[in-house]
């Protein structure tokens, strides 16, 4: 006879956030949170500025790193634009004037498109 049958110790393994047996579990692995934001449910603020030595560029607001794929939105953008860009402290910024193209490319991602 075991001492411990029928206490605590004795109980199979729960999962902490379902409480299912873990054997029954259907959380998703917990080593991949995604706290990506749809883009329908974000606002993109596009505008076109003038950098050092007279640079155009088109930069994009308002879609927080946390949020969204940055680094494949940018690549994504700047094959459609043919142009070159970067991440910056503030949004995305696009080398030229791209306001038109930029405005129609996001809308198509599914992004609200201001500016
Ligand atoms: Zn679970």
């Amino acid at each position: 006879m075991g001492l411990l049958a029928g206490t605590a110790w004795d109980r199979p393994p729960q999962c902490e956030r379902c409480g299912q047996l873990e054997s029954a579990c259907q959380c998703p692995p917990a080593a991949a949170p995604s706290s990506l934001v749809p883009p329908e449910k974000q606002t993109a603020r596009l505008s076109v500025e003038r950098r050092k030595k007279g640079k155009v560029v088109t930069v994009i607001r308002g879609l927080a790193p946390e949020a969204n794929d940055l680094p494949a939105l940018l690549t994504r953008l700047k094959n459609a634009c043919g142009a070159g860009g970067a991440i910056e402290d503030d949004g995305l910024e696009i080398q030229g004037d791209q306001l038109d193209r930029l405005r129609k490319l996001l809308a198509e991602f599914g992004y609200k498109v201001r500016g």
